[in-house]
């Protein structure tokens, strides 16, 4: 049984002023920890006290990026090792908003994915087709080959550990969804093409998230999918109320 998992991805937003009035509204939830994980992922300067405050709960706190090296000369970079120094458990890695803007490559991706997994952290492992990759019918082919690429010489084991999230880029912040039949369909194949190069235990372990405007209206059939074991939400996990709601859900 895979444990569904719901990470709000909150980009760039909130003030550490904002995500403690956040953390105050979701803290008395009651989350069943058996049926979901929980995790926010915050920008790095709302992690101490966010990490500080989620202690012992039920919620986990991620990043939504880091560095491969352990430390060195990288301005303005964080390590992998500062993160879980922290206390931090989950990293975004290789969002199309990085892959977009920062110059974020395969090759960065699976160097930062290996990272994580050394220092314990759980990678949250991003890939999706654009508009047009869409539709020039490439969706399984460049999804696959994402994965295989973030994926390569990783063990068996640490493919289980690893979170895949399907992001269709057209569908992020769009308030367009891919359909749950879709969505469902891509899922489908990154855990074939994670059956065809790591096995099938290793496949049938590893949680396959959606991402792109999902929403409390839009979650429950969603999670009826079999491929598909939670979301990567972001415009949505930006109020505590429908961040909630989501959690709930799953
Ligand atoms: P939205 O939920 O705002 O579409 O964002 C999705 C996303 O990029 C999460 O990483």
């Amino acid at each position: 049984m895979r444990k569904p998992v719901i990470a709000g991805n909150w980009k760039m937003f909130k003030t550490v002023g904002e995500a403690n009035s956040f953390w105050e509204a979701v803290s008395g939830a009651t989350v069943d920890t058996e049926k979901v994980e929980a995790v926010i992922c915050a920008p790095y300067l709302q992690l101490p006290s966010l990490v500080q405050s989620a202690s012992g709960s039920a919620f986990h706190i991620g990043a939504q990026n880091m560095h491969e090296e352990q430390e060195g000369a990288f301005t303005g970079e964080i390590s992998g090792a500062m993160l879980k120094d922290l206390g931090v458990t989950h990293v975004i890695i290789g969002h199309s908003e990085r892959r977009q803007y920062f110059n974020e490559t395969d090759d960065s991706v699976n160097a930062k994915t290996k990272a994580a997994l050394e220092q314990g952290l759980t990678p949250i492992v991003c890939v999706g087709e654009s508009l047009e990759q869409r539709e020039a019918g490439d969706t399984e082919t460049i999804v696959s080959n994402q994965v295989a690429a973030a994926f390569e010489g990783l063990t068996e084991e640490q493919v289980e550990k690893t979170i895949v999230a399907y992001e269709p880029i057209w569908a992020i912040g769009t308030g367009k969804t891919a359909t749950a039949d879709d969505a469902n369909q891509v899922c489908q194949a990154i855990r074939e093409t994670l059956l065809d190069l790591h096995g099938e235990e290793a496949a049938n372990a590893t949680r396959i998230l959606y991402g792109g405007s999902v929403k409390p209206a839009n979650i429950d059939e969603l999670l009826t999918k079999e491929d598909i074991d939670g979301a990567l939400v972001g415009g949505a996990s930006l109020e505590a109320e429908s961040y909630l709601q989501l959690v709930e859900a799953a």
